[in-house]
Parts: structure tokens; sequence; C-alpha cells
């Protein structure tokens, strides 16, 4: 950035300790996990990170935000960076506001199973301090080593145990938010109100939209006093899902519930298990798992043990942590683009159970006409929440040109369908650059309403512009 003036201005507000004009900060800044050579080359056209702030305090935000209204200057938040769907890929020049100084434990209440804590606080340091009074935080994302309670509620994450403990969006009972004309609100933080639509839902899953979080009061759980696992395996995809729709029929609440259909590659066979992890008070523990063998027994699937479940519980963060390894810690940019991939998408759709199974035959006969392959098939925490991994076997290099002339179509054809079956596009990861081109269709004029709330607070347009089509 080459305005002395607002750099002045910037570290007369925070301090040059937290003003970073360093390339490998501005590049780290500018990329999630989804990668530059996953993302549309187009994004990237338009824009970059031309400093990153990381304020200390609600006021600092405040300050930034009013800062960036008077220069008309772009600013777009920043967690862990660790978001699937480039959406903290810059649609236009920007600051980037890294919550990273805002990650003080403000308070853990027993009595009350709530927590308040700063936005860039990391899952696991909420988690660590919460088991030290025998609570847990039930938002159990792979990425819990990484991503922060902020990014968390501005994806509405979807961690491995919300079929017990919800989303994080679920878990929040009241928000402090700098909005973008530097206003600070502060909602309720209560279990239920029936005072007027909650405001809290203008900034779940928003993707800094409509604010800048900067304090969280969540609901937290008590720590279970039994924790059991347990694996079925089917014959077939069918038989493993309707066990699963039985198994939430009656009300069994697994804290893990994966029915995944594997299939390795075209000419191999596939295989479908059903991973189950229990945790609660032992009697209900216990009621719990003798009814799932019951009904898994009544559809065909075979006792696989423990150790499947078992080996899937204890490795569910491993990913994060060599995440954290590799591009977290090191140079983004230079480490994926050296990086030659099989090209593949991992879409996850919310559809009505009713329409599950012959969603799945849609998407087999398209990949199947495009020579493609779907590696897995899964329905996690929920019957609704139906997610695939394609794989292009033809192309070996995941490099710009052929991501987005060949997968890139197929995965937008495979979401209209879901949106026109009566479901949603994404369940778990948000929007990002990625799925911006189908949210006309994913809200109809919901879009105009939300872009009418965003302009009234947003008049300039300084808070994250372009994001969710808004
Ligand atoms: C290895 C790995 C495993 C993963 N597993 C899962 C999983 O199991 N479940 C899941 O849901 N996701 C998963 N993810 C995706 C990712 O961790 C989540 O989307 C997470 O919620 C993003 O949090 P973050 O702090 O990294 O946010 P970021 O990526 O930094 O930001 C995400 C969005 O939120 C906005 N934002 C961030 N902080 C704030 C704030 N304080 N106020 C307003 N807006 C803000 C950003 O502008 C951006 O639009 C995984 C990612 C990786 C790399």
């Amino acid at each position: 950035m080459n305005d002395y003036a607002l750099i002045e201005k910037i570290t007369n507000l925070i301090g040059s300790n937290n003003l970073f004009l360093d390339e490998s900060s501005l590049t780290k800044n500018s990329m999630d996990a989804f990668g530059r050579f996953r993302n549309n080359p187009d994004a990237y056209k338009n824009g970059k990170v031309l400093a990153v702030v990381a304020p200390s305090s609600t006021q600092q935000v405040a300050d930034i935000i009013k800062l960036a209204n008077d220069e008309k200057i772009a600013l777009m938040p920043y967690g862990g960076g660790t978001g699937v769907m480039g959406a903290i890929t810059p649609t236009q020049d920007c600051i980037s506001v890294d919550l990273k100084n805002m990650n003080r434990i403000r308070n853990i209440s027993y009595e009350d199973k709530t927590a308040t804590v700063e936005a860039g606080t990391i899952l696991a340091d909420l988690e660590f301090s919460l088991n030290q009074q025998d609570l847990m935080l039930g938002h159990d994302p792979y990425s819990v080593p990484i991503a922060t309670v902020g990014g968390a509620i501005s994806t509405n994450g979807v961690g491995y145990r919300a079929s017990r403990y919800g989303s994080m969006g679920d878990q929040v009972l009241g928000l402090e938010v700098v909005l973008p004309n530097g206003k600070i609100l502060k909602t309720p933080a209560v279990i239920k109100s029936s005072t007027g639509p909650s405001l809290n839902q203008l900034f779940i899953g928003a993707e800094g939209c409509f604010g800048i979080i900067t304090q969280a009061t969540l609901r937290v759980f008590r720590s279970p006093e039994l924790r059991v696992f347990k694996s079925f395996l089917f014959d077939n995809f069918e038989d493993g899902f309707n066990a699963m729709t039985e198994m939430f029929s009656i009300g069994l609440k697994p804290a893990l519930i994966d029915v995944s259909e594997e299939i390795p590659d075209p000419s191999s066979g596939s295989k479908t298990v059903m991973y189950l992890t229990f945790e609660g008070y032992t009697e209900e523990v216990k009621a719990q798992l003798t009814r799932t063998i019951t009904i898994c027994n009544q559809r065909n699937g075979k006792d696989a043990g423990e150790s499947l479940a078992e080996h899937y519980w204890n490795t569910r963060h491993d990913s994060a942590y060599s995440y954290k390894k590799r591009f977290l810690n090191g140079t983004p940019e230079g480490t994926l683009s050296a990086e030659p991939r099989r090209l593949s998408e991992y879409p996850h759709v919310s559809i009505p159970i009713s329409k599950v199974l012959d969603y799945r035959s849609q998407c087999k006969e398209i990949m199947d006409q495009r020579n493609m392959h779907i590696r897995e098939y899964s329905c996690w925490t929920a019957p609704e929440l139906f997610s695939m991994i394609l794989v292009n076997v033809d192309v070996a290099d995941e490099s710009e040109k052929s991501n987005h002339e060949s997968i890139s179509p197929v995965v937008t054809e495979i979401l209209s369908i879901a949106q026109n079956l009566g479901g949603s596009m994404e369940y778990v990861h948000g929007v990002g650059t990625k799925l911006v081109h189908l949210m006309p269709q994913e809200l109809g004029n919901g879009l105009s309403l939300l872009r009418g709330i965003k302009y009234s607070i947003d008049p300039n347009n300084i808070m994250n512009p372009g994001r969710l089509g808004l």
C-alpha cells in the first residue's frame, strides 16, 4: 500500500506492530484452504489485500471501520483462513481485518452452560479451557485446531458431533458485532426470546457481510460420562441410509454418525460403512446403542465392532494438523501451487430425506456421462446432509485451466439439481467465491431483501463487498 497518509492513520489507531504490509502476510490473508488453483481465476483478477490489520479490541475494530468509511476502502474480516470456499478471496482491493489478537476467553459459566469468547479464539483453545471445567464445546469440525469462533459462526460450520449438539450457528446465544457503519451492536445472550426476529441470524453464515463479530456467547455442554463406538457394514448405501433415517425418526441422537459408501476407483466394488459414536449419561448411551443394533440388524447391517469408528474418532482432526503444518505455518501460495493433485470436489448439499436416493442416482448418471467418478457418497450428522467426493479420473494435475474447464461445470449442474429438488446447494461450508454464481437461484427474491438490509447499514459497501452475491 503506497498511501502513506492512510498507513499513518491506521498506525495511529492500532500501532505499527499490528499493521502488516509484507508480501507473506498479504498472500496468506488473501487465500483460504480452497486455494488459488481451485478458485475461479477471474476472482483473483479483481483485487488484492493491500494491508493486514490486527485490532486488539472492539473499539479498535470500530475505529478501523469508521476510517474505511471515510476513505471508501473495503474491509475483509479474517479468522483462521481455513474456509474451503474462497470466502477470503478479495473481490476488490481491500484491507484484511485479522482477528488473531482478539482471542480472550471472557467467561465460562458451568451453571449456565455458556462461554463468552472473543471472535478470534481458536476452537481448540476454547475446547481446552472448557474441558478444565468438565464442559465441552460441542461444535467439532475437523478444523478444530485451526478455525476461529468468528469464522465458524460466519460460515455456520458443521462439525462431526452436530447431530447431537447442532451447528455452530445453533450454539450462538448472543453476539457483539461492529456494524459496517461503525456502530457496536450487542444482542441479548439468551436461549430464547419472543421479542421479534433474532438479530443473531443476520450474522450467522453471513461471511462477514453485515459486520465484524468481535465476541460471542455460546451454549456449551457437560462433558459426557460415557462414550462408546460402533460400526456396521452394509451391502449397499440404501440399507445404511434407511437404517440412519429410522434412527433419526425415533429420536436417537448419536454424537457422530456417518454412513459412507466408499468406491476407491471406477473398476472396484464398493463398501458401505456406518461409523457411530454415542456419548452422554451412561443409561442413555447404553439404550441408544441397544436400539441402534436392532435397527441396523433389521436392515442387513453386519456388526463390525468398535475399531473402525474409534479410529475415525481418534484421527478426525489429523487433516487440520497437517494443514496447519503445511500451509498456515508456511508460505501458502508456493506450497499449494507446487502440488499437483487429482482433480476433485467435495459438495455437501442439504436435501429432503425423501429425495436423497433419487438425487444420488441423478448425480451418478451425470458423472458417468462425463466419464468422471464418485469416490464416496455420505450422509453424516443428518440424513439430509448428503456429500460426495467427485473425481475427474482423466485429469491428475489441478491447474487453473483444468479445474474450470472440467469439474466446476459438473458441480454447478449437480448443485442446481439439489436446489430444484427443494434443497440447498451447501449444508456445511458457506458460499465463498466458489458458489456465489448460484446465489440468485438459491435465495430467489430473498436476495434483494438481503441487499436492502445490507445497504441500509453499509451504504458505502465497504464490508466484504461481493460476498454472498450482495
Ligand atoms: C483441514 C480442514 C478441515 C475442515 N473441516 C471442516 C469441518 O469438519 N466442518 C466445517 O464446517 N468446516 C470445515 N473446514 C472449513 C473451515 O474450517 C470452516 O469453514 C471454518 O468455520 C472457517 O473458520 P475460519 O476461522 O478459518 O474462517 P475464515 O476462513 O478466516 O473466514 C471464513 C468467512 O468468515 C468471515 N469471518 C471470519 N471471521 C469473522 C468475524 N469475526 N466476523 C465476521 N466475519 C468473519 C470471513 O470474512 C470469511 O468470509 C475445514 C477446513 C480445513 C482446512
